[in-house]
């Protein structure tokens, strides 16, 4: 499917819960958000319609997030169901991890394709901070679980906000080069509620100086499903290992974009980074085809470009739209 400006759209982003066990500075309120009740929260059976709609339209692949999306107990069914739709090609999700030591090996025979995982710091202190209580060893286990899953290449997601975990960039690459996993940084986006926060970004510039600092780096292609990143080779000694660079913000990657949002009761977010959000019309009786018509109609809404260059936070919480 094609929008207003030629692009070719193709990914779907599905956030299937706004719920979270851990409470990241950069992403939820310490106190959490006010959770959708249960009735509002779209089902599988109609998560499984959006996405044959979707896939009828050109969509080929999915990505679950949230909230966390593990926190959705018959996780594995869902991917079960989406692996049985005619047009997708490939399954991912996007998760905290700190549930693959359990789960890994289950939604790998269920059809999930891939993993990205978010992991802000290796230090255990500093990783409750960021995610104000969460334990990093699980999701170490978690990373270990997904590679062996064959849920790859694992991704490693990592944003660095001032005084919190900008000492950890170097142990994360490091961490991320004995394991052989691709290790991004992500520019801290001004989402929702959190964007009023006291919180201090640290540019990606200064995050690779400080990689060059101890790293040698050359341009790298990146690994398959690369999206808005720029990759890096970095090598030391006898080590090597790639690590990219996400710049939302101050690298517009708009030309190229090729995804929509769900929120998790079924909103449709052209652009995550405009206010604009449109409701789907359907129940489980909606024939697909009206279905692909309203998505059709919304997509030819997505906008050329973003609203954070004006300096401007967006409306809702990173973990109803989905990151
Ligand atoms: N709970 C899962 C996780 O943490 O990976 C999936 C949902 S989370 C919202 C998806 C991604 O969004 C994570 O990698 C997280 O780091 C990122 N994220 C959340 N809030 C962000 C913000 N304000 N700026 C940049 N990235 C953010
Ligand atoms: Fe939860 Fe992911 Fe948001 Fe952290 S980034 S609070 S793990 S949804």
């Amino acid at each position: 499917m094609k929008d207003s400006y030629g692009r070719e759209i193709n990914y779907l982003r599905l956030s299937i819960t706004d719920r979270c066990n851990f409470r990241c500075r950069y992403c939820m309120p310490e106190e959490g958000i006010e959770k959708s009740p249960h009735e509002e929260v779209l089902s599988f059976e109609e998560i499984a319609k959006l996405v044959s709609a979707a896939a009828s339209l050109g969509v080929s692949k999915v990505r679950l997030t949230g909230g966390e999306p593990t926190t959705r107990v018959e996780l594995p069914e869902l991917v079960r169901m989406l692996d049985e739709i005619d047009g997708i090609e490939e399954i991912s999700m996007t998760t905290n991890g700190s549930s693959l030591a359990e789960r890994a090996e289950e939604l790998a025979r269920a059809g999930l394709a891939r993993v990205n995982v978010s992991l802000d710091a290796i230090d255990p202190e500093k990783f409750r901070k960021i995610t104000r209580g969460g334990e990093v060893g699980p999701v170490l286990e978690g990373i270990r679980a997904a590679k062996e899953a064959g849920l790859t290449p694992v991704k490693l997601n990592a944003v660095v906000i001032k005084g919190v975990n900008d000492t950890e960039i170097l142990p994360l690459v490091e961490y991320a080069v004995e394991s052989g996993v691709v290790l991004r940084f992500i520019e801290l986006m001004p989402m929702g509620e959190v964007a009023e926060e006291d919180m201090e970004l640290v540019p990606l510039k200064e995050v690779r100086r400080t990689i060059e600092g101890e790293w040698d780096l050359e341009a790298d292609s990146g690994p398959k499903g690369s999206g808005p990143a720029s990759y890096y080779r970095v090598r030391q000694d006898n080590a090597s290992g790639t690590i990219g660079l996400i710049f939302p913000i101050s690298k517009s990657f708009c030309s190229g974009c090729n995804r929509f949002r769900v929120t998790s009761k079924g909103s449709v977010r052209p652009c995550l980074a405009r206010d604009e959000q449109y409701e789907l019309d359907f129940t489980s009786s909606t024939p697909v085809k009206e279905l692909s018509e309203q998505l059709a109609r919304i997509m030819k809404k997505k906008p050329r470009g973003h609203q954070w260059e004006e300096e401007e936070a967006t409306c809702g919480e990173m973990s109803e739209i989905g990151g």
